[in-house]
């Protein structure tokens, strides 16, 4: 079935009486050039188990369960459960979990479905949560090599900003904590059914395995960056101080032992600067 004919998808849509929701972030993908790159370019191939947030009507679910050995994808809509049964029909190595990302347990999904492959996320995400679903697949340290999603191109630069540039963000420094990131290509909002406000982009983090801080220096870090990127335009000090617990004269003297100034933003500071902060506050 071809997923990306307006006339098909039209008619698929009328004949289950389905509308599209807003709420949910539906745009379903209609340019036939994008899922097969995404698929190519997000490890869905041999040996490899995919998974999907969000299969929308199926298209490149179809191009994923192509590639890959078995795609496992979770969808929240359970309206779109029987355009699924109908779309997907000719594949034997599709499982669709019909849940909220944001709630079900992925570890245990990788784990019960890719049994000795190796695994990569690949995504066209809703819009409304593409932040907190990537911290969420970050923070899961799910045994993934990639997560490869598409998401509106102001988020796009944000996700893949320097950090230590004013772009950046929390998100930002998650993803660089847990990976490197790359922006892969831009898609118009005219590929699109219906068509969004705004243009998207795709990117690709790899994941890193290694751990860069233990569990507990972990919780502190990522305290400090979501707190310090809640005032960004503060000094580090007065935006951590009550939000710490820390009297400033620590964090002046934190500051001072890792060579940075007084007046020191948490935007300015690059990721191993922001790792010796985090771990010289942890002692204070
Ligand atoms: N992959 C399809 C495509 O590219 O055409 C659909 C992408 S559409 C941007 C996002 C999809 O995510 C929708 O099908 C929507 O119902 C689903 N979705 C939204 N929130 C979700 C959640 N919390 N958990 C799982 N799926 C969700």
């Amino acid at each position: 079935m071809n997923l990306t004919n307006i006339g098909t998808v039209k008619d698929i849509l009328s004949r289950h009486g389905f509308s599209f929701s807003k709420g949910l972030g539906q745009n379903f993908i209609i340019n036939p050039d994008i899922c097969p790159r995404i698929a190519e370019n997000g490890n869905a191939k041999e040996g490899y188990g995919v998974l999907e947030i969000g299969t929308g009507i199926g298209v490149l679910t179809a191009e994923l369960a192509k590639r890959a050995d078995k795609v496992a994808a979770v969808e929240i809509d359970t309206r779109l459960l029987p355009i699924l049964d109908e779309t997907l029909e000719e594949f034997d190595n599709v499982k669709i979990f019909n849940e909220d990302v944001m709630k079900c347990d992925l570890n245990k999904i990788i784990k019960e479905e890719f049994n000795g492959l190796r695994a990569a996320v690949c995504a066209n995400l809703p819009y409304y949560i593409t932040s907190p679903v990537i911290m969420l697949l970050l923070e899961s340290r799910l045994p993934i090599d990639s997560i490869t999603v598409m998401v509106q191109k102001e988020a796009a630069q944000r996700l893949c900003a320097k950090v230590g540039s004013r772009e950046s963000g929390a998100i930002t420094v998650g993803i660089n904590y847990y990976g490197t990131v790359k922006s892969l290509f831009n898609v118009s909002r005219g590929s699109f059914m219906p068509a969004p406000n705004v243009d998207s982009a795709v990117i690709r983090i790899d994941i890193n395995h290694d751990r860069l801080l233990d569990e507990e220096e972990e919780k502190f870090f990522f305290k400090m960056v979501k707190y310090g990127f809640s005032q960004r335009r503060k000094t580090i000090a007065n935006a951590l101080s009550s939000q710490l617990g820390l009297k400033k004269d620590d964090i002046y003297s934190a500051l001072t032992s890792c060579g940075l100034p007084e007046a020191a933003r948490i935007e300015q500071l690059d990721m191993q600067q922001l790792i010796s902060l985090s771990r010289m506050l942890m002692n204070r």
